[in-house]
């Protein structure tokens, strides 16, 4: 590739002309629905105990062959991640934090005793990808780019409870447009007492199928009862708020604090980091503590919390304008976006898309 020098070349390609036409692309590309088209390429590797990690490769998507005793299809040893490839107005594609991800993939990885890939090859199988499939990184246009699914899982064909020894890694990527189809004209959240996301000592910092398994039939809760998503609480009190099915949690308090639950059960989102390096840009304090349902309810009746957003990669900044529950159902302040979320919201965004300056070094 053109002007491409990479420090570490760690993936090969092999590159086929098993590519889409470009009015096939274009058609997706004016209206791509979250998570349902992918891109011509994937990047994979294999790990064997012993040996480490071996054939790295770019070549063309295609299915798995995998046997039918492989760990991951009975005991779930995955993890996963996710991150963002955004076109530039000049043309040019950059990756969010990328490293952030690389290292979060290493932490639930040593969770799910599954072997680490180091940051070097985590992000050269990023770079080549996005660089073999670039014409799929959509051109800016509202909340359009290109998502990235690093993944990792046990193909050992092992029926026994333990780490698996052989595992692969892949890579695949898919052009998306807004998560929520309602967008920042923001959602309901369904705050669940029947269901729990994590436990002290569980899987909830780790990023691993397995969570989100366990969260579907809070999910579908949630939509029966006219909600888009779930709001989880903690294991043992079941009061203090958590996270959201795919987001970390904010709230805004009229004294100008922006708050969010401290690390520990949940996961320790990119964005969620991101938003507390920016709040003093929009005179707000960030605060890591524990917010209760309770402190909710109070604070949206008499008006102390003014605002309440959601924020992910996949979603970016949600705004959040109603809580319901078993007993209670409240607006959240105008029951409108708020104005410091949607500031936050699009400061993000003029971040990624390269028309604020990256102050902070987030974009390569
Ligand atoms: N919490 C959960 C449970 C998630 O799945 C995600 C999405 N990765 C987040 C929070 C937000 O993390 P990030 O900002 O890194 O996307």
């Amino acid at each position: 590739v053109r002007g491409y020098h990479p420090a570490v070349t760690t993936f090969r390609l092999d590159q086929s002309d098993n590519v889409r036409t470009k009015a096939e692309r274009d058609t997706i590309l004016a209206d791509p629905r979250f998570g349902t088209v992918f891109t011509d390429h994937m990047a994979t590797a294999v790990w064997t105990e012993g040996d480490g990690w071996r054939d790295h490769t770019v070549g063309p998507l295609r299915p798995f062959s995998v046997h039918p005793a492989a760990a991951v299809l009975h005991y779930a040893q995955e993890v996963f991640e996710g991150l963002k490839a955004y076109r530039h107005a000049d043309g040019s594609v950059w990756l969010f934090r990328a490293d952030a991800n690389a290292e979060r993939f290493q932490r639930s990885a040593r969770r799910l005793a599954l072997p680490e890939l180091d940051t070097a090859a985590f992000l050269d199988g990023i770079e080549q990808l996005v660089r073999v499939d670039a014409d799929w990184v959509p051109a800016p246009d509202g909340e359009k780019s290109l998502y990235l699914r690093p993944f990792m899982f046990a193909t050992e064909p092992f029926i026994g409870v333990r780490p698996a020894r052989e595992v692969t890694y892949c890579l695949i990527a898919s052009p998306v447009g807004s998560y929520f189809p309602s967008g920042p004209t923001g959602v309901n959240l369904w705050v669940t007492d029947e269901y729990v996301r994590a436990a002290p000592g569980g899987t909830g910092e780790a990023k691993c199928g397995g969570n989100y398994a366990a969260g579907l039939a809070a999910q579908l809760a949630a939509q029966e009862n006219d909600c888009d998503q779930v709001l989880f609480v903690d294991a043992v009190e079941r009061e203090w708020l958590e996270e959201s099915g795919t987001m970390n949690v904010f709230v805004v308090t009229r004294d100008g604090e922006l708050v969010t639950p401290g690390l520990g059960t949940i996961l320790a989102g990119v964005t969620r980091g991101s938003v507390l390096a920016l709040a003093e840009d929009h005179g707000l304090t960030p605060v890591q503590r524990r917010i209760g349902v309770g402190d909710l309810r109070a604070g949206c009746a008499d008006g102390s919390i003014t605002e309440i957003f959601a924020a992910g990669t996949a979603a970016v900044i949600t705004p959040i304008i109603g809580l319901r529950g078993k007993d209670f159902d409240l607006t959240v302040g105008t029951g409108k976006p708020g104005e410091r979320t949607l500031a936050l919201r699009e400061h993000l965004l003029d971040i990624q898309f390269g028309r604020a300056a990256d102050t902070r070094g987030w974009l390569r």
